[in-house]
């Protein structure tokens, strides 16, 4: 979201060297690492220094970094006086903020540009073992040398959790007591985190708003450290602005294939999967034509080139864009996927919400967590509520399956987390964990269209259902105890699982609280024999939390199927019993195991047979 002052209930973009309180003699520097290091090995780290409101011109002379492995650059770099342009843009904020017009926004973003440009900017490599940064600046003013000190402490954690067998379990029974027991070994897939939605430099809000200077391949390397295993880029296409004192404009498509080149690159030099592409305005909604916002996630394969996203009106040619249908049919002829951007978030002459009686189809998810602070609000619950409605509606599953929907791309709506972070320290402050079995393009389309995912700032949990999870299809036979595992893993940064509580939710209603267990271990596995379903049961959704930390977990989907029916096709008949020979032997919890006493034999072969 962000773009030109959002000042709409949950996000307003402040552009910290406005405030005059973080200002020093009129200048302001700052350190920024990423928000976080979980991964080994060297981190960036970008140093700026701006002439925001100083008396005289300055010279930056040289830039240091202490510490046992020194850095220094001297820049030499004049950033000149300013006069009382920030007395300026303070007022035109204020101006625009109090309901002002389409050329006080105008004038409030053409002044904010202008103070901008005053800027000396290094970026370095910081060894790993870096917890404390300390930068020295020294600053020449008015013939005197003097210098400033920034102190930055480095927040470096563990990996993210990638699933896994639990190291300790608790079964929870009937009357809702926990009970410790013995943690089974299951089969659970592995697990990646990614973020979806992030801007460079090729947009001009971060330009402007955020300060941010760097281009994707650099993103990479910060997002690389925050430990993802992937990023998109999405830059605003609709977008245009005309840099009042340089020559840049935006967004045009040569910053599309410089963007997309770099991407390239870095996947060519660091084997990581970095992926370029835009966040699309849509649609016409209200008195200024404002568009929505959707993500185009190219998730198999690059994009050709830029989509077109043509639009014009109000000062930055951003409203008026093209119907919401036509940029979604746009998006998936180039075949990539189209998923709603912060659905219920606006900005005051900037963007709106999603409209949901559009009556658009084609779109493959939306995000239920959109936030560059990690934080979830009132507008993410409007979200989670709205996509449970949605859930609802998706017809029943056959034959283990969701039926295919006409005009879609997958079997219903996923819920993604991102974190539309518009500089690079904050990417990844929240994201969306995929089940794949290794980090590839096609991997990332299959978890993500498929709904293998969950939205997340922190923990990672999944539900189990008889051998089912996120996305799939769960058979309930009658008859059947069936099998249901929550799993939760987390590091020491999140806290213990055990300090986490669950709401399961069937068919979008909370159906049961797993209370925090209090157990000590970032890997734990609950046994829910209790959960009641029935047979207007169709899907389970988790969300998991403590204090700020969510997660959310997309549907594992219910067919109840008679006793014996393997395949769920409604019948007992060859499907089932080559079903049985397929799980021969040890296959505990498994549904061919119809007595289940741990084995798949000849017993539960008789047993299916006596029912044929
Ligand atoms: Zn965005
Ligand atoms: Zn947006």
């Amino acid at each position: 979201m962000s773009v030109f002052g959002s000042f709409s209930s949950g996000h307003e973009h402040t552009t910290p060297w406005i405030n005059s309180d973080s200002l020093e003699n009129g200048l302001y520097v700052s350190v920024s690492p990423p928000w976080v290091v979980r991964k080994d090995g060297d981190f960036p780290i970008s140093i700026q220094i701006r002439n925001i409101d100083a008396a005289h011109d300055v010279v930056v002379k040289e830039i240091r970094l202490l510490g046992e492995i020194p850095l220094q650059v001297s820049p030499y770099k004049i950033l000149h006086a300013q006069g009382d342009l920030l007395q300026q843009v303070q007022a035109a904020k204020l101006v625009f903020a109090d309901d002002g017009s389409v050329s006080d926004q105008k004038q409030f973003i053409d002044l904010l540009a202008k103070l901008g440009r005053e800027v000396c900017e290094t970026h370095w490599f910081v060894s790993g073992d870096t917890k404390h940064i300390r930068v020295e600046i020294d600053i020449i003013e008015g013939g005197k040398t003097r210098t400033l000190l920034k102190k930055i402490d480095v927040n470096k954690q563990p990996p993210l959790p990638q699933g896994g067998s639990a190291d300790i379990a608790i079964l929870i029974d009937d009357l809702c007591e926990q009970k410790v027991v013995h943690a089974r070994s299951i089969h659970t897939p592995s697990w990646f985190a990614g973020d979806q939605h992030i801007h460079t430099s090729f947009s001009v809000d971060a330009v402007i708003l955020d300060g941010t200077e760097q281009e994707p391949y650099e993103y990479s390397q910060y997002a690389e450290s925050i430990g993802l295993d992937w990023a998109i880029f999405t830059d605003h296409s609709n977008i245009t602005y005309s840099e009042i004192w340089g020559n840049r404009d935006w967004f045009v498509s040569s910053q599309f294939d410089w963007g997309q080149d770099e991407c390239k690159q870095y996947r060519n030099d660091h084997d990581w999967l970095s992926i370029y592409s835009q966040e699309l305005g849509l649609g016409q909604q209200g008195f200024w034509d404002l568009p929505s916002h959707m993500l185009c996630l190219p998730l198999d394969h690059d994009l050709a080139e830029m989509l077109p996203n043509p639009s014009s009106g109000l000062i930055y040619g951003h409203a008026d864009c093209e119907s919401e249908q036509t940029i979604i049919n746009r998006i998936n002829d180039a075949g990539a996927f189209g998923f709603i951007a912060h659905p219920y978030a606006w900005a005051y002459l900037t963007y709106y919400e999603w409209d949901w009686g559009n009556g658009t189809n084609g779109w493959a998810g939306l995000e239920l967590i959109c936030d560059d602070e990690g934080n979830y609000d009132e507008e993410d619950w409007s979200t989670w509520h709205k996509w449970h409605e949605l859930l609802n509606g998706i017809a029943l599953p056959m034959n283990g399956k969701l039926p295919d929907r006409a005009g879609w791309p997958n079997r219903f709506p996923v819920g993604i987390g991102d974190s539309d972070a518009h500089e690079p320290g904050k990417v990844g402050r929240t994201w969306t964990y995929v089940a794949m079995e290794s980090v590839t393009r096609a991997n990332l389309k299959d978890g993500m269209l498929g709904g293998h995912c969950v939205a997340s700032n922190g923990p990672l949990a999944w539900i189990t259902v008889n051998g089912s999870f996120a996305g799939d299809v769960a058979l309930m036979p009658s008859e059947w105890n069936d099998d249901i595992v929550v799993s939760i893993r987390t590091n020491s940064s999140m806290g213990y699982a055990g300090e986490y509580s669950v709401d399961i939710l069937v068919n979008g209603e909370v159906q049961q609280t797993i209370e925090p267990s209090g157990t000590t271990s970032y890997s734990l596995d609950y046994y829910v024999t209790n959960l009641n379903l029935e047979s207007q049961s169709k899907f389970i959704t988790l969300r998991t939390t403590k204090e700020s930390f969510v997660c959310l977990t997309n549907p594992v989907w219910l067919q109840h199927t008679m006793f014996g029916d393997l395949d769920g096709n409604g019948s007992i008949g060859l499907g089932d019993i080559l079903n049985i020979i397929a799980n021969w032997g040890n296959c505990a919890n498994c549904l061919s195991d119809l007595n289940q006493d741990g084995t798949v034999n000849t017993a539960d072969l008789l047993q299916l047979i006596s029912i044929w």
